[in-house]
């Protein structure tokens, strides 16, 4: 059987499983059925862009159940074949290498067009059939048909591949069936745990920012753009981002191209590349900070490039626009997903609140208990809200009869459900028993991966929600 796993990327750009699957074979029908469970899983929210090899029969269930999806080929196999199929053309002519690299790293759609044109007919290329059928699928792997998807900065299925030998700690070819469910349990549980270390890091670490000493003055002038990073973004992405800004304030020069009331268009790069290599960084004149480079490091990634970063510097931009402020990027990715609001068609659709919007409440529901039970001062008047609201609804629901039953007997009631809950052991007292207790008293953490397995498949979507 094959393992298939999801793989996608949190807010800390570390690999993370949306899911996984085991698959008796690779047909076009098994992968659509994949498909059609994974988006189930996912309350149907559609996938919008999807990395895999050039396997047709994936290709095509991707056709079916994500039609929406873009989908990319994975670079790094692209290149492999290449190095099989274009060898020829390598030892025949000595300027193909050059020609091919030139085609494949066009910035526009045009450019790429007209260079695929020529070297076509240089170098006879429509008489090699992966060639040309490559071409025909020139949407799933060439870049400058590539540079509005949004991937997180991926071009390969390299994380997944990492995930695959992530588990080989956990799983081989001679796992028994039973014990995969416990192992892949394992398996998600340390991933979350790295998740959580990177969370706590992020949250008890300060950035650390790059600075100017002013000497006329004796002070240090820090960079408002950068200290703006370092609030929003988790600290990885920061350390992505502080690589691009020391780039645009040390290293990049540029040439104005025009000027209009509207633009300002520069050529932006290194002085020691090339001026052809160099990126065209638009400027827009409006009143909200608008900035596009040809690198499309922003579309891609979701960060600003360090070509756009130097421009915003020249144009005395003070700050980092909050549009340009990716959420996925920032720690409210995980812990805003509760915030989410249910919508007036949810809350009058016949067939019930969606289990997504159940989620999101439960999910604040945790949260609340996280934050307030720290002094116990806190959790009590939390407590004795929800019992409130028990009430409330109690009664709402279940207008009994006085002579059966009283309403201050049914309060009692869930006051007594609720109590338990509060019970704080003595951690010196003296216990009778050995291990375990078999009903646990404490609360669980909304952290902890949940026995029902379906809970699980909700909570592993749900992160993946952001
Ligand atoms: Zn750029």
């Amino acid at each position: 059987m094959a393992f298939a796993p999801f793989t996608g990327v949190n807010h800390h750009g570390q690999s993370i499983l949306f899911g996984g699957a085991l698959l008796e074979n690779e047909k076009e029908e098994t992968f659509v059925w994949l498909f059609e469970h994974f988006l189930k899983y996912m309350f149907s929210k559609y996938p919008k862009a999807i990395i895999t090899d050039q396997d047709k029969a994936m290709g095509n269930a991707i056709k079916k159940v994500f039609p929406n999806a873009r989908h990319r080929f994975c670079a790094w196999h692209i290149k492999k074949h290449e190095l099989e199929h274009l060898r020829p053309y390598v030892a025949l002519f000595s300027d193909f290498q050059e020609s091919y690299k030139e085609c494949l790293m066009s910035d526009t759609i045009e450019e790429f067009e007209t260079r695929w044109e020529v070297i076509r007919d240089k170098y006879k290329l429509e008489n090699n059939c992966w060639i040309t059928d490559m071409y025909n699928q020139r949407v799933h792997w060439a870049k400058a048909l590539l540079k509005d998807i949004f991937l997180v900065g991926m071009s390969t299925s390299g994380r997944s591949e990492s995930i695959n030998s992530f588990f080989d700690d956990f799983l081989n070819s001679s796992t028994m069936l039973n014990d995969f469910l416990v192992q892949y349990d394992k398996a998600i549980a340390s991933r979350r745990a790295a998740e959580e270390d990177e969370d706590f890091k992020t949250m008890n670490s300060r950035p650390v920012l790059s600075y100017i000493y002013i000497y006329i003055y004796i002070y240090i002038y820090i960079y408002p753009i950068e200290a703006k990073a370092g609030d929003c973004y988790t600290r990885k992405v920061f350390e992505i981002f502080k690589k691009e800004w020391m780039e645009a304030t040390s290293n990049l020069t540029h040439e104005t191209i025009s000027k209009s009331i509207e633009e300002i268009k520069y050529r932006v790069g290194k002085l020691d590349i090339d001026k052809k290599y160099w990126q065209i960084v638009t400027f827009c004149l409006s009143n909200k900070i608008h900035v596009t480079c040809s690198c499309a490091k922003y579309e891609t990634c979701g960060i600003l490039c360090k070509h756009s970063l130097y421009v915003m510097k020249k144009r005395h931009v003070d700050t980092l626009p909050s549009h340009y402020i990716l959420p996925r990027w920032t720690l409210n990715a995980r812990y805003k997903v509760g915030k989410r609001s249910i919508r007036l068609e949810e809350m009058n659709n016949e067939n019930g609140v969606s289990d997504y919007t159940l989620c999101c409440v439960r999910s604040n529901f945790n949260k609340v208990i996280e934050q307030v039970k720290d002094p116990p001062s806190k959790i009590e008047n939390v407590n004795n809200v929800l019992i409130k609201l028990l009430q409330d609804q109690a009664i709402r629901k279940k207008p009994l009869p006085v002579e059966n039953i009283s309403q201050g007997s049914y309060v009692r009631m869930s006051q007594v459900d609720m109590t338990p809950q509060l019970f704080v052991r003595d951690p010196l007292a003296p216990t009778n028993m050995k291990g375990r207790p078999k009903i646990a008293s404490r609360i669980n953490s909304s952290l902890e991966v949940p026995k029902n397995e379906d809970a699980l498949i909700v909570d592993e979507s749900l992160e993946e929600k952001q």
